[in-house]
Order: C-alpha cells, then sequence, then structure tokens
C-alpha cells in the first residue's frame, strides 16, 4: 500500500469501478459528482485528483476552478480523465490548471506512469518547500519563512482579538563555547538548544532560529505572563541540561531570553515585537545573563 490518497470523481460508476481496481496500490475514495468532490477535498488530505469532466450539474471544469480558487486545495493536482478529445477542452483544462489530460478509453498502464509522476512532483515540491522555510542544521523555520508566518498570525491573533507574544533567545558566551570545546561541538550546542525549544514548546508555537545563535519563538495566546513562564521554563531546562562531546565529557551552557507582548490595539507589528524583545534580551545580557526580562 502506497500512503497516498487518491479521489477519483466521475458520474459513471463503472469508470469508477475500473479506476479503483487500477489504483489499488494506493488509498482511494470515490466521488459521483462535483459537489460530493469538494466536499471530500475539504475533509480529508487529498494527494491528487482524477477529474472526469462530462458530469451532470458541475462538470469537472467548475470543479476545477473551485479546488484552484481556494489556497487550502489549489495545490493538488488534477489528472483530467475524459472522453473529451477536441483541442479546445485539451488547452482549457490546462489553462485553469489541470495537471494532466488522459483521454478514454485510456491505456492502464500508461495512466498509472502519469498518476506516479504528478504524485513524485508533488514530493518534490514539498521538499523544495521545507528547505526554503526550515534551517538545515537544527531543522527549525529560518528567519524568512518566520517573517511570513509570522505575518500571517499576527493577523489571525488581530481578528480573534487573542494575544500574541514573542521571546527571543540568545545564547550566553557562546564565542568562549566555540573557543574552548571546538566549532563542532559549539553546532552541537545549537543543535542542542534547538531540540529544547521543540521539546518546550506548544503545537501552536512558532520556533525559529533567526541568526548563528540567536532564536525567537512566536507564541499565539499568550500574553507576556504565559510567555514569561514558558521563556523561564526554557531557560531552565538549558541551564540543567548536560551535553556529552567527545563521548564521555560533559558540558552546560545558558541562554537569555526576552519576552514581549504585541500590543494589538496599539497595531503593533511583529517588527515591533521583535524590536522589544530584543531590547529585553539586551537588558537580560546586561544584568547578568542567564535570566528572562520582559518589556
Ligand atoms: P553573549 O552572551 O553576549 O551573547 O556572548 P556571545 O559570545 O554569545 O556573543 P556573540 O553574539 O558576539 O557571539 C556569537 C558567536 O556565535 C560568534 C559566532 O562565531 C558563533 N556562531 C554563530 N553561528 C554559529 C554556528 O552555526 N556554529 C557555531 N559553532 N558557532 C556559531
Ligand atoms: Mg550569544
Ligand atoms: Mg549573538
Amino acid at each position: 500500500m502506497i500512503d497516498k490518497t487518491i479521489l477519483i470523481v466521475d458520474d459513471t460508476v463503472t469508470n469508477l469501478d475500473i479506476l479503483s481496481e487500477l489504483l489499488s496500490d494506493y488509498d482511494v475514495i470515490e466521488a459521483t459528482n462535483g459537489k460530493d468532490a469538494l466536499d471530500i477535498v475539504e475533509e480529508d488530505d487529498i494527494d491528487l485528483i482524477l477529474l472526469d469532466i462530462m458530469m451532470p450539474e458541475m462538470d469537472g471544469f467548475e470543479v476545477c476552478k473551485k479546488l484552484k480558487e481556494n489556497v487550502e486545495t489549489k495545490n493538488i493536482p488534477i489528472i483530467f480523465i475524459t472522453a473529451k478529445t477536441d483541442e479546445t477542452s485539451i488547452v482549457q483544462a490546462y489553462d485553469i490548471g489541470g495537471a494532466d489530460y488522459v483521454t478514454k478509453p485510456f491505456l492502464p498502464k500508461e495512466l498509472l506512469s502519469r498518476v506516479k509522476k504528478e504524485l513524485h512532483i508533488q514530493d518534490m515540491m514539498a521538499e523544495l518547500k521545507l528547505l526554503a522555510s526550515t534551517d538545515p542544521m537544527t531543522k527549525l523555520y529560518n528567519r524568512r519563512y518566520f517573517s511570513k508566518i509570522s505575518e500571517h498570525t499576527l493577523d489571525l491573533s488581530k481578528r480573534e482579538k487573542k494575544d500574541l507574544s514573542i521571546i527571543m533567545l540568545d545564547i550566553d558566551k557562546f564565542k568562549k563555547v566555540n573557543d574552548t570545546y571546538g566549532h563542532s561541538v559549539g553546532d552541537e550546542v545549537i543543535i542542542h538548544l534547538a531540540n529544547e525549544m521543540r521539546n518546550n514548546q506548544r503545537k501552536s508555537d512558532i520556533s525559529a532560529r533567526f541568526g548563528g545563535e540567536e532564536f525567537v519563538i512566536l507564541l499565539p495566546n499568550t500574553d507576556s505572563e504565559g510567555a514569561k513562564i514558558v521563556a523561564q521554563k526554557l531557560r531552565e531546562s538549558v541551564e540543567n541540561a548536560k551535553i556529552v562531546y567527545d563521548g564521555t565529557n560533559t558540558l552546560s551552557y545558558t541562554i537569555s531570553l526576552g519576552v514581549s507582548q504585541i500590543d494589538l490595539s496599539k497595531n503593533q507589528t511583529i517588527e515591533d515585537g521583535l524590536k522589544e524583545s530584543d531590547d529585553a534580551l539586551y537588558e537580560a545580557k546586561e544584568t547578568g545573563r542567564n535570566k528572562v526580562c520582559v518589556r
């Protein structure tokens, strides 16, 4: 069984049977009309759609257009499977975003190959997206992706009138860690911190590596008091951790953190929040390190 879900849409049940049989290596969901198809795509995670064109009420073109209008569904590849062989239909299918076009009667193995090709492209796209949005060393989000997702989160917080806070953190005297133990142990420390952040965060929190040894956490539905608690917890678990290096030796390190809540009533931006957290972080550094300061 291949872990991909394919939706087949056709008003003729015999066609659905043939396609289901052909695609039996995949998880297959069937729909006999456009409306059901749209409902299913909304409910389930669909990797690929095989879409008939001639159907009563809503035809395949209309279904395709609706899917392409929705940000949630626009990237699902659609292979049209149809008895229509005229050039106009073929051109229209591609114009509205169809990935491929197969005419009935189709060659079963050829169709299977086309399905595989589309799923492969989807996998590559997912990999590219991941590469573009994460930091390879820590697997946390990178700065660019953070900028994008944080704007989206800010909009959502404003709309839902929910608190939003930012924690900025930086490893204390990290230069000394590098100088004492070497750059590759330094890297291990950075990776350790990233894992601590992952382990301490809630599902909705967004952690990112901002620069060398500088990180941020965006906390939706959280006021500065709540963010301070999260920051303290992370500070403590880092302070108490022992990192093994060279197989037997251990080292410890600490972090400083700056917390701020974005004031939505004053229309503050993510940039404003980052600045305030950075100021708070600076204060933590200036007043002794291994601590949390709040703005
Ligand atoms: P402070 O407590 O004030 O933050 O002191 P610090 O020594 O941590 O301050 P600073 O920001 O000046 O030093 C950061 C060092 O982190 C300098 C840089 O060489 C090192 N660094 C940045 N990125 C990496 C990395 O990916 N791996 C390693 N090993 N070191 C890095
Ligand atoms: Mg530092
Ligand atoms: Mg630094």
